[in-house]
């Protein structure tokens, strides 16, 4: 394979990391090993109400433990990260204005009780939670509502604002999943999804995208829950001009409560009550349930072994595999 291999791993640092998201780690991991590329670690804490204190370490320490080290991180003798998205906000800013000269995003100035009315006043029985869309847009009070003049006097008078992107009412996003195939999505369906809140920070939408292609990301694994969310980054990815380094995605499966309805959570550790369920021992300041595994004496190679075998096998019933034979 020519192309240059880089993989990330891009945490929300809102507590220790949990089961699925050591998995994401491993598929990352095992990807750049075994094609001689680079996995790095990128922090994703623009949301800065969901920031908690030490999450950067705790990660860092499950991933050491876990024995899945990212390339390019000071412990790695690497020049850059771990990334931290807060510390390279003017960039995601620059690129938020692109879109709104081209007019792909605008301004959007409706203070939350204005947001609230607008649910209240357009709910419908079919539609109950109404959207800022399409439909709404020219409802509401932004800078494809407004007169030129209008958004330059309250930009000048420093009224917040967010810059949203402007979803295309009836067009078809579709790129190719490594696991899903081909998938496809009607633009209709999907509201103008903030990109720029109002304190200056980015969204993960905007962040995301920026970020994969500043890193140079060639494969983007992350969990199905994303998947929702890949028509927006698809359309990104053109509005900004890079289609064409768009990273492969592979929208992992996510792990599955064992009646298969919804996601795995600490209830179900608490019932089964089996070790790969136990959430329940994760440590209840930080969120990390490796500790758990750590203290009750498990060894990383069989947690990892664990982890694999989540969902997949080699076909040939082997249950026990080194980091190296993965
Ligand atoms: N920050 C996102 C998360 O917490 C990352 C999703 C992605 O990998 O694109 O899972």
């Amino acid at each position: 394979m020519s192309q240059k291999i880089r993989v990330r791993f891009a945490p929300s640092p809102t507590g220790g990391l949990h089961l699925g998201g050591v998995r994401t780690v491993l598929y990352n991991y095992l990807f750049a090993r075994g094609l001689g590329g680079k996995f790095i670690l990128r922090i994703e804490d623009t949301d800065q109400s969901r920031f908690v204190p030490g999450a950067e370490d705790y990660i860092m320490d499950c991933l050491r433990w876990c024995g899945m080290e990212p390339d390019e991180s000071p412990e790695a003798g690497g020049p850059f990260g771990p990334y931290r998205q807060s510390e390279r906000k003017p960039s995601y800013r620059a690129f938020a204005e692109q879109l709104v000269q081209s007019g792909k995003a605008y301004y959007a100035f409706d203070t939350p009780a204005e947001l609230e009315e607008m649910r209240n006043r357009f709910k419908t029985a079919e539609n109950p939670t109404p959207q800022y869309d399409h439909h709404l847009r020219s409802k509401m009070r932004n800078s494809l509502s407004m007169g030129e003049d209008e958004v330059r006097r309250l930009i000048g008078e420093g009224v917040p604002y967010v810059i949203r992107i402007k979803m295309p009412a009836d067009e078809v996003v579709s790129f190719t999943d490594m696991i899903r195939g081909e998938v496809r999505f009607n633009t209709g369906i999907v509201d103008d999804k903030v990109l720029l809140k109002q304190d200056g920070m980015p969204t993960y939408h905007l962040a995301v995208v920026v970020d994969d292609h500043a890193m140079e990301i060639s494969h983007a694994f992350r969990g199905e829950e994303w998947l929702p969310s890949a028509p927006v980054h698809v359309l990104l990815w053109e509005y900004l001009g890079w289609k064409n380094s768009m990273p492969q995605f592979a929208h992992l499966p996510l792990i599955l409560k064992p009646d298969g309805n919804g996601k795995l959570s600490k209830r179900d550790g608490d019932r089964l009550g089996f070790p790969v369920f136990a959430m329940n021992w994760s440590d209840p300041r930080t969120g990390d349930f490796t500790q758990g595994f750590r203290e009750r004496g498990f060894l990383p190679e069989a947690f990892v072994n664990l982890l694999a075998m989540l969902g997949w096998n080699d076909g040939t019933g082997t249950e026990l595999f080194s980091m190296e034979e993965l």
